[in-house]
């Protein structure tokens, strides 16, 4: 086993296909839980080789369900495949594929959402940010519920360089909902320009790799899918605290077919808006009248920046939510 480890050349006996493990088991696919398999070991394979050479990778596979993207993982030559499901029904079906491999697949019957990978592989795996990538992947097919919320997690972890990020600029390939990973990957002045695009691609470089029909799926899901990839810039293109520029690009958003300084008001309270929108929007030299669409990630690089000498200068201004001033108003009113 050690000679397969550093050569890489590991293949998994013959199996029973996922539909007989699905049968098997008893996996039906439950409909709350938004479980939908890839059950095609081509497309897995196809899907698991854009996340690049895995040889004698160190590889996190989220929601592995009954193992189809694991099969591949395994497949490509790693050296350790450590994978978490939530739902108890799918452990005997990787356990088997535990057996076929032995010493390479560590199974945690767990949460993603809480589970912490920062100590799960070696500390030797550990690379300096500014270096190449560690030899980490993280690759999963979540539910659509779970995929949106991680990501936000995981960018915050990039932002400041923990959770899986704590091995170095650890590269993701996720699976999303079509229209999502259109958002996350849309360049300026595009209709799915969005808070997701800007978040992703000031601290990523952000690929759309692949677009995985509905039917491919069982069962089939309503809309279609795509699989992005991320790999962590060696530099921020904003240099700002990841809350902070949450908060400007959620409210420059805030109202996507008005004109920019619409939403980035918002971040001021009511009695000094246009006063304070004004000097944000001249100090950042952002036109007030383009879309929120149209604005690049420079654009917010200088808008982030600009407010934040505003919150130095006013210890008040970052805890300012303009929601709450407006009960607060309806509160006096009422
Ligand atoms: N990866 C498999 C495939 O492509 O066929 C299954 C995909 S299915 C869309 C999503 C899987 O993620 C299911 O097995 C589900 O139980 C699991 N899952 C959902 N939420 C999870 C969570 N919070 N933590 C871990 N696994 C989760």
């Amino acid at each position: 086993m050690a000679s397969s480890r550093t050569l890489g050349t590991f293949r998994l006996p013959p199996l029973p296909t996922i539909r007989e493990i699905i049968k098997l088991f008893r996996l039906q696919a439950v409909k709350q839980l938004s479980q939908n398999f890839l059950l095609d070991l081509r497309l897995t394979d196809k899907i698991v080789r854009k996340a690049g050479n895995l040889t004698n990778a160190y590889v996190y596979e989220v929601g592995p369900g009954p193992g189809g993207i694991t099969r591949s993982i395994l497949n490509a030559g790693v050296a350790e495949l450590l994978v978490v499901e939530k739902d108890s029904r799918f452990i005997p079906g990787l356990q088997m594929l535990s057996d076929a491999a032995p010493g390479k697949l560590r199974i945690i019957h767990g949460d993603v959402l809480t589970f912490k990978i920062e100590r799960a592989f070696p500390e030797s795996l550990k690379r300096q940010w500014e270096d190449d990538p560690p030899n980490v992947h993280i690759i999963g097919n979540l539910p659509f519920s779970v995929s949106t919320p991680l990501i936000i997690k995981w960018l915050e972890n990039v932002s400041q360089r923990n959770g899986p990020f704590a091995y170095g600029r650890t590269r993701m390939m996720l699976t999303f909902q079509k229209e999502v990973a259109e958002r996350l990957t849309a360049t300026t002045g595009s209709k799915q320009r969005s808070r997701l695009s800007i978040m992703a691609q000031y601290l990523c470089n952000v690929q759309h790799i692949l677009t995985i029909p509905g039917q491919a799926f069982v069962p089939k899901p309503e809309v279609d899918s795509a699989v992005v990839h991320f790999t962590p810039l060696t530099r921020p293109r904003i240099e700002q605290p990841f809350k902070l520029v949450e908060k400007v690009v959620q409210n420059a958003f805030q109202f996507r077919r008005k004109y920019c300084h619409r939403g980035l008001g918002m971040l001021f309270p009511e009695a000094r808006r246009l006063e304070s929108t004004g000097k944000l929007l001249e100090l950042a030299d952002v036109d007030p009248t383009l879309r929120p669409t149209q604005l690049t990630v420079s654009h917010f690089k200088s808008l982030c920046d600009v407010y934040r000498k505003m919150c130095d200068e006013d210890p008040h201004l970052f805890a300012y939510n303009f929601r709450e001033e407006l009960r607060q108003k309806s509160e006096k009113r009422g």
